[in-house]
């Protein structure tokens, strides 16, 4: 069965509208970056038909290469993968945003980088909030150091925080890690920090994630079906 990616997005906008009802949050303020990798040129473009805008990528190489296809379109683009060191430039001159931002030498190599012609490139710190070590994100502990690092460097603009949790399928316990990231938001606010997103929630949990005060979810499969 192919999916209708209009009557996906259509039913994404409505779901978001009634969450942000449902738990006070004002309307508007969540949004939606359409997770793309994977997916052809065709469907990208589709998406865009329906009124997509921002679009996120896990791997760089398969990014440049939709890029340049898509060139013709107005696109905003994050990036969401590890970001490696050797990487760096590429993804300073090619996204708007990346929400992968786990430590201070990448996050000053993205400064250094950034071209002078590009407004600065929008950041998110990334979370390990589940005790699996080999996941990417730094400890929750240590995030008042890393943004406090990524706050000096001159490129870049710290915009929040977001985070991968591990799966489950029960509501009360998808909530926990996303309240997690809610309150060291809140933290860091206090401290001065101007941060404005949490980018957390995906296809099978963008309700809790809006629960617990996202600000952009990151939607693949709800959209594109699966990959
Ligand atoms: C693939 C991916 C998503 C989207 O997941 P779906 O379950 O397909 O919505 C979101 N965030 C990251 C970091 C991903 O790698």
């Amino acid at each position: 069965m192919t999916i209708n990616i209009q009557s996906q997005y259509d039913h994404i906008q409505t779901l978001i509208q009634e969450y942000e009802a449902k738990y006070c949050r004002p309307q508007g303020s969540v949004r939606f970056v359409a997770v793309s990798k994977h997916q052809s040129i065709e469907k990208i473009r589709e998406a865009y038909e329906a009124g997509q805008r921002a679009f996120a990528e896990n791997y760089l190489q398969e990014a440049l290469i939709k890029m340049e296809s898509l060139q013709d379109l107005l696109i905003e683009w994050h990036f969401i993968g590890k970001c490696q060191r050797n990487k760096t430039k590429a993804i300073a001159t090619h996204f708007a945003w990346v929400h992968s931002i786990d430590n201070a030498l990448i996050a000053k190599r993205l400064s250094d980088h950034r071209p002078a012609y590009l407004p600065p490139l929008n950041i998110c710190i990334q979370i390990n909030t589940s005790q699996e070590s080999e996941k990417s994100g730094i400890a929750i502990t240590e995030t008042h150091t890393l943004a406090k690092i990524c706050r000096e460097l001159p490129r870049l603009t710290l915009r929040g925080l977001m985070c991968i949790p591990a799966h489950e399928n029960i509501f009360a316990q998808q909530r926990n890690p996303y309240h997690q990231l809610f309150l060291e938001k809140d933290n860091l606010i206090k401290e001065n920090f101007s941060l404005d997103t949490l980018s957390m929630g995906m296809s099978g949990d963008m309700e809790a994630a809006i629960a617990e005060g996202s600000t952009i979810l990151r939607l693949g499969t709800l959209l594109f079906g699966s990959r």
